[in-house]
């Protein structure tokens, strides 16, 4: 249901960090996010990357 990743703040630490933008490149590949802390203000950007190996379990 909640596709957004807990990011801790990296200013005050706190894991009640908001998302203000989200953006993909063009094959979607990337995914990059502005995020806001609603504590300190501090403002920060995360990028997901979808890997192209898989995880094999043996
Ligand atoms: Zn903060």
């Amino acid at each position: 249901m909640n596709d957004q990743t807990r990011i801790r703040c990296p200013k005050c630490g706190t894991a009640q960090t908001g998302v203000i933008d989200s953006r993909e490149n063009a094959d979607h590949t990337v995914v990059r996010r502005r995020r806001k802390c609603p504590v300190c203000g501090e403002k920060f950007t995360t990028y997901e990357r979808y890997s192209p190996k898989t995880f094999k379990e043996n």
